[in-house]
Order: structure tokens, then C-alpha cells, then sequence
């Protein structure tokens, strides 16, 4: 179906792309398109900022039947940080996310796909515990799909230009 996707973008444009095709395809086009040009020369294994991951708690919430708090839904087997009794726990949020950075700042500051990844805290989480072979495997998958969103996105703006002047006008929050 993806396939489909882009041979219309390459050959008729967004006109004839169902909203549905859109909310399925969009994001992964949209992500390259917004994508943040930095003309600065970085050195290949320059670390920088990590991506992909949300601000704990604050961009996302989740709070379970016993009020305890965790980072989002997809990490409700992971840790805890807080509850509606003791409040949220800053300090156990800062070095979580110390910890994570530590742990992935080497790795992806050699890897050619760190500008484009969103892995986030979930890789590395597998049945409520830190698992690092899944995070290999999920950058793997990652670093698979940024190569062929890649492919396809210079395809399309061979065969057509102009196929993503469309998404001037979107802002990513
Ligand atoms: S694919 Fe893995 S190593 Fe590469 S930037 Fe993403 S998280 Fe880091």
C-alpha cells in the first residue's frame, strides 16, 4: 500500500491521495521534510542531543488504577516516577534520563541515522526491564526504515519536484 502512496506522489501529486493513504504515510515523508538542516560540519562520532525522546512527564503522562505515575502507557510494566500519594519524583526522572543518556550517547553518536531516529525510552525496555539486545535490534529496524523512507522520498522528488510543496504549510508540535 505504501507502495501505492508513492507511485501517486511521484506521478499525480497529493491531489489524488486518499485522507486515508495521508494518516497512514504522511508522518514518515513529513519527518524528512521538516527535517532540521544543520550546515555546520559535525564530526562523524560527535555525540548530539538525543532525539526521539519525550521530556518525562511532561509531554506525556500516565497514571495507572493504584495512581501511580509513569513516563507514557507503552512503559507501564517500567519504572515508576511518582504517585497521586508522594507526588512526581524529579530526582528519580533525572537520572533516569541520565542513565539512558549515557548508555545511548556513544552508540548514536557514531550512527549515521541519529538525526533522523526516534527511538525512544521504550527501546530499551523489554517485560518491565532494561534490555539492551532489544535496543539493538530496534535500532536495526530503525536505521532499515530511515534507508527506505530515504529512497522513496528522493524518488518521488525526482519523478516530481514539487511533490511535497504541501507540507510548507504543516507544523509539526
Ligand atoms: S538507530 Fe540506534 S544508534 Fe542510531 S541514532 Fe537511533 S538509537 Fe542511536
Amino acid at each position: 500500500m505504501k507502495k501505492d502512496w508513492v507511485e501517486k506522489l511521484k506521478n499525480k501529486g497529493i491531489g489524488k491521495v486518499s485522507l486515508f493513504e495521508r494518516s497512514l504515510f504522511e508522518k514518515d515523508f513529513l519527518r524528512l521534510y521538516k527535517r532540521k538542516v544543520d550546515t555546520k560540519r559535525v564530526k562523524e562520532d560527535e555525540p548530539i542531543p538525543i532525539a526521539g525522546v519525550c521530556i518525562p512527564m511532561k509531554s506525556k503522562f500516565f497514571v495507572d488504577v493504584h495512581g501511580k505515575f509513569y513516563i507514557c502507557e507503552k512503559l507501564n510494566d517500567f519504572k515508576s516516577f511518582g504517585s497521586l500519594n508522594t507526588g512526581i519524583n524529579y530526582d528519580k526522572i533525572y537520572s533516569f534520563y541520565e542513565y539512558y543518556y549515557n548508555l545511548t550517547v556513544r552508540e548514536c553518536g557514531k550512527c549515521w541515522a541519529k538525526r533522523l531516529c526516534q527511538l525512544c525510552f521504550l527501546s530499551i525496555v523489554r517485560e518491565g526491564k532494561v534490555d539492551l539486545e532489544k535496543r539493538m535490534e530496534e535500532c536495526e529496524r530503525m536505521r532499515n526504515k530511515i534507508k527506505e523512507d530515504l529512497v522513496d522520498y528522493m524518488e518521488i522528488l525526482e519523478k516530481n519536484p514539487k511533490a511535497f510543496d504541501y507540507m510548507k504549510g504543516i507544523t509539526i508540535s
